[in-house]
């Protein structure tokens, strides 16, 4: 009875479809021009999609190493910092400041908070004179495997728009090109992750905007650029990218280029953050802030400034995994520019850059900086005591009844500061 059902159901495609496919040749060639596509992708999305979903990440960061895992088989947390560039050539320069040199002292000071918390391992791809031998090694091996990769999921996203699944979208914001071999090591690093089960890939980089001459140029502030969302690492991206923006905008200013202002910037562009939907891992792209900016510029703040960029987003990572023990470190405070001691009173004259920092920081902590009306692009922390700190202090004063100091930090004043901000409360 079933079997007969079958023989007739077969009967009936063979003597019905087959004749009609044959005589509506164009309707076949449909249906095969579909199928094909279909394959393709199939094949590309099983040898090399495999994207970390946020459960993945924090499982790896709450698993127990050595209890399950034998050895070598970790189940830590695996990032991968990037600092932006090449060894010794390219990105943004302004006087004797350098991005690339930039970058890679944010990265170490980055490592060296992620090194400290043992359910991370940590992987930086260069420093200041060279590629680690193993990306080193890993470049002059893979060369032409690398191009090969790039080449398999170009023509899968080629498969993808011409299903529909997929749509170019212009950048929000135009970069410049890398050139071939810069992007084939970019694209490398992307393809070393996939292979090397990295959980998040972290790249470092400073903002230039181009014509301002030797002067500052016209825009400031972070943005962080996360894969577009039609890429299969997006959605793990952009919750890690969330908690980091969260830490840095409470001390740093937001980029207000135009395009960037949302502070999360969407790119379907950038190698670094998997272009062609190549990489598995979370992986955004950093723009700490303009190279021009007076925290950088200054020689006396700049080190202090990336190392607290470093802790902020070493803070947003934690916040990602509900993990807030790094904070207990430093008592109450969210920023390693606290504590902080004053010995001196404080003026327009003052040439204590660290002093004034710490003073800009204290008064941002107490809510009075930027002063009304202000961003922290207007009046980012510089170092030097101008109008922002001017305004701000005089708030400051006012809720605290202290008169006689307007404008400058005096006995009243530095007394009060160093009752809040020099010790850390445990
Ligand atoms: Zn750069």
């Amino acid at each position: 009875m079933r079997m007969r059902h079958i023989l007739a159901v077969i009967f009936a495609i063979l003597v019905l479809a087959v004749p009609w496919l044959m005589y509506h040749p164009d309707q076949a060639d449909l249906i095969f021009s579909k199928i094909q596509p279909i394959g393709d992708q199939l094949a590309a999305v099983i040898l090399s999609h495999l994207p970390k979903s946020i459960l993945d990440i924090r499982s790896h960061y709450n698993s127990k190493p050595g209890i399950f895992a034998s050895a070598g088989s970790s189940q830590k947390v695996r990032i991968l910092i990037v600092p932006g560039h090449e060894p010794d050539y390219g990105g943004a320069e302004y006087g004797s400041l350098k991005e690339r040199n930039m970058t890679v002292e944010l990265a170490n000071d980055l490592k060296n908070f992620i090194s400290q918390n043992d359910r991370y391992e940590v992987f930086v791809t260069r420093d200041d004179s060279s590629w680690k031998p193993i990306f080193a090694d890993y470049f002059k091996n893979n060369w032409s495997d690398i191009a090969a990769w790039v080449k398999l999921h170009k023509d899968e996203i080629v498969n993808l728009t011409r299903l529909g699944e997929y749509r170019q979208v212009a950048p929000p914001v135009i970069h410049n090109n890398a050139s071939n071999d810069v992007a084939l090591r970019l694209f490398g690093i992307d393809k070393w992750a996939n292979e090397n089960n990295v959980d998040i890939v972290l790249h470092i980089h400073f903002n230039d905007y181009a014509g301002h001459g030797n002067g500052p140029g016209e825009y400031s502030g972070f943005a962080i650029y996360v894969p577009q969302r039609e890429y299969f690492n997006s959605t793990t991206t952009k919750a890690l990218a969330d908690t980091v923006f969260k830490r840095l905008k409470k001390y740093n200013a937001v980029s207000d280029l135009p395009g960037e202002s949302s502070g999360i910037v969407e790119d379907q562009d950038l190698i670094a953050i998997g272009a062609f939907n190549s990489v598995d891992a979370a992986s955004m792209l950093v723009e700490y802030g303009y190279i021009y900016e007076p925290q950088f510029t200054n020689a006396e703040l700049r080190s202090a400034a990336l190392n607290d960029l470093a802790f902020q987003t070493y803070l947003g990572l934690q916040d990602f995994f509900d993990d807030h023990s790094a904070l207990s470190a430093n008592g109450s405070f969210d920023t390693l520019v606290m504590p902080h001691s004053w010995s001196d009173p404080l003026s327009e004259k003052s040439s204590n850059n660290a002093d004034v920092y710490a003073l800009q920081t204290a008064l941002l902590l107490d809510g009075d900086y930027p002063p009304t009306g202000s961003s922290l692009n207007d009046c980012p922390r510089t170092g030097k005591l101008g109008n922002c700190t001017k305004a701000a202090l005089e708030t400051f004063q006012k809720k605290r009844g202290i008169s006689g100091e307007k404008g400058i930090v005096g006995t009243k004043t530095l007394q009060e500061l160093n009752k809040k901000y020099s010790v850390r409360a445990i």
